[in-house]
């Protein structure tokens, strides 16, 4: 047996719970206005993939401008930079819940962190996670807490932070219903989602980076 082969082994093993399952398929396109040099978003984008390829979920990624494919929303990730101190205090990222595509990432508060291209990754990951369930809901534990500690940050240097099996079971859930954009462009008959307590189109999700250094 080569290594390779042995490699192959250890991965499969990772995905049994969900073997039974369809392997999903997304569009993720990664929007980069800013020549950021500390971020190293290939290793991000690596990252993310090996998170989601465990539960059996398979991320493709683009760049440029998204195409419209009638059969799929893409997911769109905008990478922001000079963001306002006052805007979302600590968060390092949302993702609007109700229209279901779109993700913005506060990458100048990202780059000022240690292993910066790690928590892009974990951003990422969570934010896809929230519009793929199409909820707003945290998990008490792993990559979907709604506030990472330091010693989170600290332990996913060390390995990827991990689902809960509630997390993998609403990705499912969400993923079955099929992707699509909830909010009606007439505004009318909003999915319950979109009723959340939250104005429709205003950001949903914060994420408090608590302590890094
Ligand atoms: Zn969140």
């Amino acid at each position: 047996m080569t290594s390779t082969s042995m490699v192959l082994m250890v991965c499969l093993a990772g995905t049994v719970a969900h073997a039974g399952q369809a392997q999903y398929k997304l569009a993720v396109y990664l929007l980069d206005r800013t020549n950021d040099r500390y971020v190293n978003y290939a290793l991000a984008e690596t990252l993310a993939s090996r998170m989601f390829a465990v539960i059996g979920v398979s991320l493709e990624w683009a760049k440029g401008k998204a195409v419209a494919k009638p059969s799929q929303s893409p997911i769109i990730i905008e990478m922001v930079t000079r963001t306002p101190p006052k805007l979302m205090p600590g968060s390092l990222g949302y993702a609007v819940t109700c229209e279901g595509s779109h993700i913005t990432v506060f990458l100048d508060r990202i780059e000022e962190m240690r292993a910066p291209s790690n928590v892009l990754a974990h951003v990422m990951v969570h934010e896809i996670t929230h519009l793929l369930q199409g909820i707003g809901r945290h998990s008490a534990t792993g990559v979907m807490k709604e506030m990472w500690t330091a010693g989170d940050f600290g332990g996913m240097r060390l390995r990827p932070l991990s689902f809960t099996s509630v997390d993998i079971d609403l990705i499912y859930a969400g993923l079955r219903q099929s992707r699509r954009p909830k909010l009606p462009a007439n505004g009318e008959n909003e999915d319950p989602p979109c009723l959340r307590g939250v104005t429709a189109g205003a950001p949903e999700e914060a994420h408090l980076a608590g302590p890094v250094r």
